[in-house]
């Protein structure tokens, strides 16, 4: 048996977990899922249309929003108690920051960001993305359950056609109130209720070519293609643009079916987050950007006018 833990929002399922269900499925018919709090129980149930057989759902009055170690405990007591021959999860940072606590409290180790997974008896293969997916690393774990995070976009979602719900099964886990020590109390500001970063299928990223100033015509082009702003390092350390935007190493990875880089010059650490992209147009008044090498299209020009123009012919062809 497997056991993912699957994250969600506020009872909203994170697709990006369905992914690390699909990398179960591929190692075992019986696919388990444990998902934290009580608002969890609809998504649960939705989990059978992936080949998950029974959610097991932690639910403690303490633990009303996301709060990683009361999680990670959640999921450890779970491995504990199935012998489960491996716990995996996405490798978001949600999913990694609840592994590595689940690995801590159960004593065994944690392989982060595997690209393909083997099981073994006591000796796991993994292949795991290292130094910003620039390295892939081969490793066997020696453990009698593999803990592991499959890294994003390595595995494709896989719905199984005419299954049913999952089995939902409740139950309590044991917490500390210092596992409740870290938990989200509030959230203002941001969230502008758009599509996710990290799931847009198409993503408008600006560069510091793009300016303090010049992220509306983006915002615009975004919201035409039903996408989501992105934006490089640069960006957001200038302070133009939430963290959250970030693409790259230190940002989010994202897989679109459509990347747009505007103004952005291609370094390796932006390229680790965007290199999963499907078709990729740089917009930039350099033709020796580095970007041009990763890019399907090129605009060679100025973001300041290109951009405004971009707008204008989509909004004319959607019209
Ligand atoms: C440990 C570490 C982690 C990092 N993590 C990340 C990360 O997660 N994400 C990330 O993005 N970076 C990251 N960086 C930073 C990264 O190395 C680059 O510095 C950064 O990506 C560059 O951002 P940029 O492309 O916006 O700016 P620049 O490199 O300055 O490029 C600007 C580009 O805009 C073009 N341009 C200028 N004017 C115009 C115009 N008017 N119209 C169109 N184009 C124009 C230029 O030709 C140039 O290509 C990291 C660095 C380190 C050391």
């Amino acid at each position: 048996m497997i056991l993912v833990y699957v994250d969600h929002d506020r009872g909203v399922l994170d697709e990006l977990s369905l992914q690390a269900v699909a990398a179960a499925r591929g190692l075992d018919t019986d696919v388990q899922a444990v998902m934290v709090g009580a608002d969890a129980v609809t998504a649960a149930a939705r989990l059978g249309e992936f080949g998950v057989t029974t959610t097991h759902v932690a639910v403690d009055p303490r633990i009303t929003d996301y709060a990683p170690m009361a999680t990670g405990r959640a999921v450890a007591q779970m491995a504990r108690q199935m012998s489960p021959a491996a716990v995996l999860a996405v490798g978001s940072p949600r999913g990694n920051e609840v592994l590595a606590h689940a690995s801590a409290i159960v004593d065994e180790p944690f392989a982060a960001d595997c690209t393909a997974i083997t099981l073994g008896d006591g000796v796991s293969h993994v292949t795991r993305n290292r130094w910003a997916g620039n390295v892939l690393e081969d490793a066997r774990v020696h453990a009698p359950m593999l803990i592991a995070s499959t890294a994003l976009h390595a595995f494709a979602v896989d719905p199984v056609t005419g299954s049913g719900p999952a089995a939902v099964v409740e139950f309590a886990p044991e917490l500390a109130d210092a596992d409740l020590a870290v938990r989200i109390v509030d959230r203002v500001g941001g969230g502008g209720g758009g599509v996710s970063l990290a799931e847009a299928k198409v993503v408008v990223s600006g560069g510091r070519g793009v300016g303090e100033g010049g992220f509306g015509p983006l915002e615009e082009l975004a919201a035409l293609l039903g996408g989501a702003v992105g934006c490089s390092r640069v960006v957001t350390s200038a302070g133009w643009r939430p963290h959250a935007e970030q693409v790259g190493q230190t940002g989010t990875k994202v897989a679109p079916d459509l990347y747009i880089a505007v103004g952005i010059s291609g370094a390796t650490q932006h390229i680790a987050g965007c290199k999963n992209a499907k078709t990729m147009i740089a917009i930039n008044t350099d033709p020796d950007a580095t970007i041009m090498s990763f890019a399907d299209y090129a605009v060679i020009g100025d973001a300041a006018t290109v951009m405004p123009a971009l707008v204008d012919a989509v909004r004319a062809a959607k019209s």
